[in-house]
Protein backbone atom coordinates (compact mmCIF):
# COMPACT_ATOMS: atom_id res chain seq x y z
CA UNK A 1 0.00 0.00 0.00
CA UNK A 2 2.97 2.32 0.88
CA UNK A 3 4.40 1.75 -2.54
CA UNK A 4 0.79 2.81 -4.30
CA UNK A 5 0.09 5.72 -2.70
CA UNK A 6 4.17 7.21 -3.03
CA UNK A 7 3.06 6.27 -6.77
CA UNK A 8 0.19 8.40 -6.51
CA UNK A 9 1.58 11.28 -4.80
CA UNK A 10 4.57 11.13 -7.84
CA UNK A 11 1.98 11.20 -10.55
CA UNK A 12 1.24 14.83 -9.58
CA UNK A 13 -1.05 16.13 -11.96
CA UNK A 14 1.43 17.51 -14.79
CA UNK A 15 1.74 15.59 -17.99
CA UNK A 16 0.08 11.96 -17.81
CA UNK A 17 -1.78 9.06 -19.76
CA UNK A 18 -4.38 7.27 -18.41
CA UNK A 19 -6.31 3.60 -19.41
CA UNK A 20 -10.00 3.40 -18.62
CA UNK A 21 -11.82 0.16 -18.48
CA UNK A 22 -15.81 0.04 -18.31
CA UNK A 23 -17.46 -3.16 -17.63
CA UNK A 24 -20.60 -2.56 -15.77
CA UNK A 25 -23.06 -3.71 -17.84
CA UNK A 26 -22.56 -5.61 -21.64
CA UNK A 27 -20.01 -3.15 -23.31
CA UNK A 28 -16.31 -4.06 -22.56
CA UNK A 29 -14.91 -0.64 -22.97
CA UNK A 30 -11.46 0.36 -22.90
CA UNK A 31 -9.96 4.15 -23.91
CA UNK A 32 -6.24 5.77 -23.28
CA UNK A 33 -6.55 9.70 -22.92
CA UNK A 34 -3.26 11.84 -22.56
CA UNK A 35 -3.71 14.21 -20.09
CA UNK A 36 -1.01 16.41 -21.60
CA UNK A 37 -2.31 20.20 -20.41
CA UNK A 38 -4.76 20.84 -17.43
CA UNK A 39 -6.44 23.28 -19.44
CA UNK A 40 -7.48 21.64 -22.72
CA UNK A 41 -9.55 18.26 -22.76
CA UNK A 42 -7.05 15.51 -22.54
CA UNK A 43 -5.96 13.51 -26.05
CA UNK A 44 -8.05 10.45 -27.25
CA UNK A 45 -5.25 8.13 -27.56
CA UNK A 46 -7.52 5.11 -28.11
CA UNK A 47 -11.56 3.92 -27.79
CA UNK A 48 -13.32 0.76 -27.96
CA UNK A 49 -16.40 -0.64 -27.02
CA UNK A 50 -17.19 -4.58 -27.97
CA UNK A 51 -20.50 -4.49 -27.39
CA UNK A 52 -22.63 -7.94 -26.50
CA UNK A 53 -25.22 -8.54 -28.94
CA UNK A 54 -28.17 -9.56 -26.67
CA UNK A 55 -30.76 -9.12 -29.27
CA UNK A 56 -31.43 -12.56 -29.63
CA UNK A 57 -31.93 -12.87 -25.52
CA UNK A 58 -34.25 -10.29 -25.35
CA UNK A 59 -32.68 -8.44 -22.80
CA UNK A 60 -28.60 -8.56 -21.02
CA UNK A 61 -27.86 -12.03 -19.42
CA UNK A 62 -25.25 -11.66 -16.54
CA UNK A 63 -23.44 -14.83 -17.39
CA UNK A 64 -23.20 -14.38 -20.72
CA UNK A 65 -22.26 -10.58 -20.26
CA UNK A 66 -19.59 -11.83 -17.61
CA UNK A 67 -17.65 -14.42 -20.42
CA UNK A 68 -17.85 -11.38 -22.71
CA UNK A 69 -15.68 -9.19 -20.54
CA UNK A 70 -13.28 -12.30 -19.58
CA UNK A 71 -13.31 -13.09 -23.55
CA UNK A 72 -12.25 -9.48 -24.62
CA UNK A 73 -10.70 -7.42 -21.70
CA UNK A 74 -7.34 -8.51 -21.74
CA UNK A 75 -7.09 -8.64 -26.12
CA UNK A 76 -8.51 -4.80 -26.49
CA UNK A 77 -6.23 -3.65 -23.49
CA UNK A 78 -3.25 -5.20 -25.05
CA UNK A 79 -4.45 -3.58 -28.61
CA UNK A 80 -5.05 -0.42 -26.87
CA UNK A 81 -1.49 -0.45 -25.63
CA UNK A 82 0.01 -1.63 -28.95
CA UNK A 83 -1.66 1.15 -30.74
CA UNK A 84 -0.34 4.02 -28.72
CA UNK A 85 2.81 2.55 -27.01
CA UNK A 86 2.37 4.60 -24.31
CA UNK A 87 2.55 4.22 -20.32
CA UNK A 88 0.11 4.38 -18.13
CA UNK A 89 0.01 6.75 -14.93
CA UNK A 90 -3.13 6.25 -13.85
CA UNK A 91 -6.00 3.47 -14.08
CA UNK A 92 -9.61 4.60 -13.75
CA UNK A 93 -12.14 1.52 -13.68
CA UNK A 94 -16.29 1.04 -12.96
CA UNK A 95 -16.40 0.42 -9.31
CA UNK A 96 -20.15 0.52 -9.83
CA UNK A 97 -23.59 0.33 -9.90
CA UNK A 98 -23.34 -2.63 -12.13
CA UNK A 99 -23.77 -6.11 -12.61
CA UNK A 100 -21.71 -7.55 -9.76
CA UNK A 101 -19.60 -10.16 -11.59
CA UNK A 102 -18.71 -8.02 -14.85
CA UNK A 103 -18.23 -4.95 -12.82
CA UNK A 104 -15.45 -7.68 -10.67
CA UNK A 105 -13.76 -8.23 -14.28
CA UNK A 106 -12.61 -4.93 -14.91
CA UNK A 107 -12.22 -4.21 -11.50
CA UNK A 108 -9.84 -7.56 -10.93
CA UNK A 109 -8.13 -6.79 -14.62
CA UNK A 110 -7.50 -3.02 -13.23
CA UNK A 111 -6.17 -4.02 -9.81
CA UNK A 112 -3.75 -6.46 -11.41
CA UNK A 113 -2.20 -3.50 -13.97
CA UNK A 114 -1.84 -1.51 -10.96
CA UNK A 115 -0.24 -3.77 -8.56
CA UNK A 116 2.40 -4.65 -11.66
CA UNK A 117 3.51 -1.06 -12.83
CA UNK A 118 2.61 0.05 -9.73
CA UNK A 119 0.39 3.13 -10.45
CA UNK A 120 -2.53 4.56 -8.38
CA UNK A 121 -6.32 3.41 -10.00
CA UNK A 122 -9.37 5.69 -8.89
CA UNK A 123 -12.64 3.38 -8.63
CA UNK A 124 -15.34 5.60 -10.63
CA UNK A 125 -19.24 5.65 -10.45
CA UNK A 126 -20.91 4.56 -13.87
CA UNK A 127 -23.43 7.54 -13.77
CA UNK A 128 -21.04 10.43 -12.45
CA UNK A 129 -19.50 9.15 -15.69
CA UNK A 130 -21.91 9.82 -18.09
CA UNK A 131 -22.79 13.07 -16.10
CA UNK A 132 -19.15 14.61 -16.29
CA UNK A 133 -18.44 13.81 -19.70
CA UNK A 134 -19.84 17.02 -21.30
CA UNK A 135 -17.63 18.74 -19.03
CA UNK A 136 -13.98 17.33 -21.29
CA UNK A 137 -15.37 19.59 -24.05
CA UNK A 138 -12.02 22.01 -24.91
CA UNK A 139 -13.74 24.32 -26.43
CA UNK A 140 -14.73 26.68 -23.27
CA UNK A 141 -18.35 25.70 -23.60
CA UNK A 142 -18.72 23.13 -20.97
CA UNK A 143 -22.03 23.17 -18.22
CA UNK A 144 -20.87 25.21 -15.03
CA UNK A 145 -21.44 24.54 -11.66
CA UNK A 146 -24.20 23.97 -10.59
CA UNK A 147 -26.23 22.15 -14.00
CA UNK A 148 -28.93 19.96 -14.11
CA UNK A 149 -28.20 16.24 -15.58
CA UNK A 150 -30.74 14.29 -17.47
CA UNK A 151 -29.60 10.52 -17.94
CA UNK A 152 -31.32 8.57 -20.11
CA UNK A 153 -30.01 5.08 -20.85
CA UNK A 154 -30.72 1.42 -20.82
CA UNK A 155 -30.62 0.97 -17.53
CA UNK A 156 -31.54 4.67 -15.60
CA UNK A 157 -33.88 7.85 -16.41
CA UNK A 158 -33.20 10.32 -13.65
CA UNK A 159 -32.82 14.30 -13.63
CA UNK A 160 -29.30 15.25 -11.07
CA UNK A 161 -28.68 18.34 -9.62
CA UNK A 162 -25.10 18.75 -9.38
CA UNK A 163 -23.39 21.20 -7.61
CA UNK A 164 -19.86 19.43 -7.97
CA UNK A 165 -17.96 16.54 -8.62
CA UNK A 166 -19.12 14.96 -5.78
CA UNK A 167 -21.99 16.65 -4.36
CA UNK A 168 -25.28 15.26 -6.52
CA UNK A 169 -29.39 15.22 -5.31
CA UNK A 170 -31.74 13.18 -7.95
CA UNK A 171 -34.53 15.44 -8.09
CA UNK A 172 -36.46 13.05 -10.21
CA UNK A 173 -35.95 9.07 -10.93
CA UNK A 174 -38.25 6.58 -12.46
CA UNK A 175 -40.58 4.10 -10.30
CA UNK A 176 -40.49 1.30 -12.53
CA UNK A 177 -37.91 0.78 -15.91
CA UNK A 178 -35.39 2.97 -17.74
CA UNK A 179 -37.04 5.24 -21.09
CA UNK A 180 -34.38 3.26 -23.18
CA UNK A 181 -35.66 0.07 -21.89
CA UNK A 182 -38.96 0.79 -22.48
CA UNK A 183 -38.47 2.79 -26.18
CA UNK A 184 -36.31 -0.56 -26.59
CA UNK A 185 -39.36 -2.94 -25.53
CA UNK A 186 -42.00 -1.25 -27.62
CA UNK A 187 -40.11 -0.80 -30.59
CA UNK A 188 -39.54 -5.21 -30.20
CA UNK A 189 -43.36 -5.19 -29.75
CA UNK A 190 -43.82 -3.42 -33.39
CA UNK A 191 -41.43 -5.88 -35.27
CA UNK A 192 -38.20 -3.65 -35.33
CA UNK A 193 -35.41 -5.36 -34.55
CA UNK A 194 -31.58 -4.79 -34.24
CA UNK A 195 -28.80 -4.85 -31.27
CA UNK A 196 -29.65 -0.59 -30.04
CA UNK A 197 -33.20 -1.00 -31.13
CA UNK A 198 -34.50 2.57 -29.83
CA UNK A 199 -31.45 3.59 -32.13
CA UNK A 200 -32.95 1.97 -35.27
CA UNK A 201 -36.87 2.76 -34.38
CA UNK A 202 -35.11 6.34 -34.61
CA UNK A 203 -33.24 5.38 -37.76
CA UNK A 204 -36.55 3.98 -39.32
CA UNK A 205 -38.69 7.21 -38.51
CA UNK A 206 -36.35 9.57 -39.98
CA UNK A 207 -36.25 7.33 -43.10
CA UNK A 208 -39.24 9.28 -43.80
CA UNK A 209 -40.16 12.13 -41.24
CA UNK A 210 -43.15 12.87 -43.57
CA UNK A 211 -44.86 9.72 -43.96
CA UNK A 212 -44.20 9.15 -40.09
CA UNK A 213 -45.91 12.22 -38.85
CA UNK A 214 -49.02 12.03 -41.69
CA UNK A 215 -52.37 11.32 -39.77
CA UNK A 216 -53.43 9.26 -42.21
CA UNK A 217 -51.63 6.68 -40.37
CA UNK A 218 -52.50 4.22 -38.44
CA UNK A 219 -53.00 4.68 -34.91
CA UNK A 220 -52.17 3.30 -31.52
CA UNK A 221 -53.72 4.23 -28.17
CA UNK A 222 -50.69 4.93 -25.71
CA UNK A 223 -50.80 6.29 -21.99
CA UNK A 224 -49.86 9.12 -20.47
CA UNK A 225 -48.34 8.33 -17.17
CA UNK A 226 -48.51 9.77 -13.90
CA UNK A 227 -50.96 12.47 -14.84
CA UNK A 228 -52.79 14.23 -12.30
CA UNK A 229 -55.67 12.42 -10.37
CA UNK A 230 -57.34 12.31 -7.26
CA UNK A 231 -54.68 11.85 -4.55
CA UNK A 232 -52.63 12.66 -6.40
CA UNK A 233 -51.16 15.56 -7.91
CA UNK A 234 -47.26 16.50 -10.09
CA UNK A 235 -45.78 13.76 -9.09
CA UNK A 236 -42.21 14.29 -9.69
CA UNK A 237 -40.98 10.79 -11.11
CA UNK A 238 -40.97 8.65 -14.69
CA UNK A 239 -42.79 6.00 -15.23
CA UNK A 240 -42.01 3.81 -18.68
CA UNK A 241 -43.49 0.59 -18.35
CA UNK A 242 -47.06 1.39 -19.11
CA UNK A 243 -46.00 1.94 -22.33
CA UNK A 244 -44.90 -1.31 -22.88
CA UNK A 245 -48.33 -2.65 -21.82
CA UNK A 246 -50.41 -0.24 -24.21
CA UNK A 247 -48.34 -1.23 -27.10
CA UNK A 248 -49.07 -5.03 -26.22
CA UNK A 249 -52.70 -4.75 -25.68
CA UNK A 250 -53.17 -2.04 -28.45
CA UNK A 251 -51.95 -3.20 -31.31
CA UNK A 252 -53.94 -2.56 -34.43
CA UNK A 253 -52.76 -5.63 -36.19
CA UNK A 254 -50.16 -8.15 -35.03
CA UNK A 255 -46.71 -6.67 -36.06
CA UNK A 256 -45.91 -9.36 -39.14
CA UNK A 257 -48.57 -8.48 -40.83
CA UNK A 258 -47.92 -4.52 -39.92
CA UNK A 259 -46.17 -2.33 -43.61
CA UNK A 260 -43.31 -0.75 -43.79
CA UNK A 261 -45.23 2.70 -43.24
CA UNK A 262 -47.42 1.37 -40.65
CA UNK A 263 -44.43 0.42 -38.37
CA UNK A 264 -42.82 3.98 -39.16
CA UNK A 265 -46.18 5.95 -38.11
CA UNK A 266 -46.35 3.58 -34.52
CA UNK A 267 -42.82 4.17 -34.04
CA UNK A 268 -43.26 8.09 -34.36
CA UNK A 269 -46.19 7.97 -31.79
CA UNK A 270 -44.76 5.67 -29.69
CA UNK A 271 -41.13 7.92 -29.66
CA UNK A 272 -43.22 10.89 -29.38
CA UNK A 273 -45.80 9.44 -26.39
CA UNK A 274 -42.57 8.57 -24.56
CA UNK A 275 -40.20 11.71 -24.90
CA UNK A 276 -43.82 14.04 -24.05
CA UNK A 277 -43.39 11.86 -20.50
CA UNK A 278 -39.79 13.15 -19.89
CA UNK A 279 -40.46 16.48 -21.15
CA UNK A 280 -44.12 16.46 -18.93
CA UNK A 281 -42.13 15.34 -15.86
CA UNK A 282 -38.94 17.69 -15.94
CA UNK A 283 -41.20 20.75 -15.83
CA UNK A 284 -43.25 19.48 -13.19
CA UNK A 285 -39.49 19.46 -11.31
CA UNK A 286 -38.63 22.73 -12.98
CA UNK A 287 -42.11 24.42 -11.86
CA UNK A 288 -41.91 22.52 -8.30
CA UNK A 289 -37.96 23.46 -7.75
CA UNK A 290 -37.92 26.96 -8.82
CA UNK A 291 -35.93 28.81 -6.26
CA UNK A 292 -33.44 25.66 -6.09
CA UNK A 293 -32.99 25.77 -9.22
CA UNK A 294 -32.61 29.47 -10.31
CA UNK A 295 -28.77 29.13 -10.19
CA UNK A 296 -28.60 27.05 -12.61
CA UNK A 297 -27.84 27.81 -16.14
CA UNK A 298 -26.54 24.83 -17.89
CA UNK A 299 -28.74 21.31 -18.51
CA UNK A 300 -26.71 18.28 -19.77
CA UNK A 301 -28.54 15.37 -21.19
CA UNK A 302 -26.55 11.72 -21.65
CA UNK A 303 -26.77 8.10 -21.20
CA UNK A 304 -27.48 5.70 -24.92
CA UNK A 305 -31.06 7.52 -25.03
CA UNK A 306 -29.39 10.96 -25.19
CA UNK A 307 -28.17 10.43 -28.59
CA UNK A 308 -31.79 11.14 -30.12
CA UNK A 309 -32.20 13.87 -32.09
CA UNK A 310 -35.82 14.21 -31.47
CA UNK A 311 -35.15 14.38 -27.85
CA UNK A 312 -32.26 17.19 -28.12
CA UNK A 313 -34.74 19.17 -30.32
CA UNK A 314 -38.09 18.56 -27.66
CA UNK A 315 -35.62 19.49 -24.77
CA UNK A 316 -34.17 22.77 -26.53
CA UNK A 317 -37.74 23.83 -27.00
CA UNK A 318 -40.44 22.62 -24.71
CA UNK A 319 -38.72 23.42 -21.22
CA UNK A 320 -40.18 26.12 -19.36
CA UNK A 321 -36.56 27.22 -18.49
CA UNK A 322 -34.13 28.55 -20.42
CA UNK A 323 -30.61 26.57 -20.34
CA UNK A 324 -27.65 26.42 -22.62
CA UNK A 325 -27.68 22.55 -23.68
CA UNK A 326 -24.95 20.17 -23.40
CA UNK A 327 -24.10 16.37 -24.72
CA UNK A 328 -21.81 14.38 -25.10
CA UNK A 329 -20.22 13.77 -28.78
CA UNK A 330 -22.61 11.19 -29.99
CA UNK A 331 -20.57 8.15 -29.92
CA UNK A 332 -20.07 8.73 -26.45
CA UNK A 333 -23.58 8.61 -25.66
CA UNK A 334 -23.91 4.87 -24.92
CA UNK A 335 -21.26 3.26 -22.67
CA UNK A 336 -17.85 3.94 -23.13
CA UNK A 337 -14.66 4.23 -21.33
CA UNK A 338 -13.89 7.73 -21.79
CA UNK A 339 -16.03 9.43 -19.57
CA UNK A 340 -14.71 6.83 -16.90
CA UNK A 341 -11.15 7.87 -17.83
CA UNK A 342 -12.64 11.85 -17.38
CA UNK A 343 -14.46 10.94 -14.07
CA UNK A 344 -11.23 9.73 -12.90
CA UNK A 345 -9.29 12.43 -13.89
CA UNK A 346 -11.67 14.92 -12.59
CA UNK A 347 -11.78 12.82 -8.97
CA UNK A 348 -8.07 12.43 -8.99
CA UNK A 349 -7.61 16.27 -9.94
CA UNK A 350 -9.90 17.84 -8.12
CA UNK A 351 -10.15 15.95 -5.11
CA UNK A 352 -7.08 14.66 -4.85
CA UNK A 353 -9.00 10.38 -4.77
CA UNK A 354 -7.11 7.23 -5.89
CA UNK A 355 -8.79 3.76 -4.17
CA UNK A 356 -7.35 1.19 -2.03
CA UNK A 357 -6.74 -2.15 -3.54
CA UNK A 358 -8.52 -3.78 -1.68
CA UNK A 359 -11.90 -1.87 -3.31
CA UNK A 360 -14.57 -4.86 -4.09
CA UNK A 361 -17.57 -3.68 -6.89
CA UNK A 362 -20.40 -2.14 -5.59
CA UNK A 363 -24.05 -3.48 -7.13
CA UNK A 364 -25.46 -0.23 -5.60
CA UNK A 365 -24.37 2.85 -5.30
CA UNK A 366 -25.81 5.93 -4.43
CA UNK A 367 -25.18 9.03 -6.82
CA UNK A 368 -25.66 11.45 -3.83
CA UNK A 369 -23.00 9.04 -1.85
CA UNK A 370 -20.01 9.62 -4.11
CA UNK A 371 -17.34 10.00 -1.20
CA UNK A 372 -18.76 7.51 1.07
CA UNK A 373 -17.33 4.58 0.06
CA UNK A 374 -14.77 3.15 2.42
CA UNK A 375 -11.95 2.65 -0.26
CA UNK A 376 -10.87 5.84 -1.19
CA UNK A 377 -7.68 7.09 -0.47
CA UNK A 378 -7.04 10.80 -0.32
CA UNK A 379 -3.71 12.18 -1.09
CA UNK A 380 -3.05 15.67 0.35
CA UNK A 381 0.18 15.75 -0.83
CA UNK A 382 -1.88 17.01 -4.45
CA UNK A 383 -3.82 19.65 -2.99
CA UNK A 384 -2.84 22.87 -4.76
P1 LIG B 1 -26.66 2.92 -22.41
O1 LIG B 1 -27.47 2.14 -21.39
O2 LIG B 1 -26.25 4.28 -21.95
O3 LIG B 1 -25.51 2.13 -23.02
O4 LIG B 1 -27.67 3.20 -23.64
C1 LIG B 1 -28.30 2.16 -24.33
C2 LIG B 1 -29.75 2.57 -24.58
O5 LIG B 1 -29.78 3.75 -25.41
C3 LIG B 1 -30.53 1.49 -25.32
O6 LIG B 1 -31.82 1.41 -24.75
C4 LIG B 1 -30.58 2.03 -26.74
O7 LIG B 1 -31.64 1.51 -27.50
C5 LIG B 1 -30.70 3.52 -26.49
N1 LIG B 1 -30.32 4.33 -27.63
C6 LIG B 1 -29.12 4.34 -28.28
N2 LIG B 1 -29.16 5.21 -29.30
C7 LIG B 1 -30.40 5.75 -29.32
C8 LIG B 1 -31.07 6.72 -30.13
N3 LIG B 1 -30.46 7.29 -31.16
N4 LIG B 1 -32.34 7.04 -29.82
C9 LIG B 1 -32.99 6.49 -28.77
N5 LIG B 1 -32.41 5.56 -27.98
C10 LIG B 1 -31.14 5.20 -28.23
ZN1 LIG C 1 -24.54 3.78 -18.79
Amino acid sequence: MLRLIQSFRSLGVRHYKVLSIETSCDDTCVAILDRFDRNQAPKLLYNHSERLNSAEDGGIVPTKAHNHHQKNLAIIVKQALACTGSSIDLLCVTKGPGMRGALAVGLDFTKGLSVAWNKPLVGVHHMLGHLLLPRMESNGRHPQFPFLSLLVSGGHTMLVLTKSIVEHEILCDTIDIAVGDSLDKCAREIGIRGDMIAKEMERIIDQDIQQATSDQGVKIELPVPLRNQNGRMNMQAFSFSPFISAVKSNMPKPQEELSDNERRSMAYQIQEAIFSHVIRQLNVVLKFNGEALSGVKSFVCSGGVSANKRLRERLETELTKSFSFHYPDLELCTDNAVMIGWAGIELYENHNLATDLRVVPCRKWPLTNILDDPWWLKDSSNDR
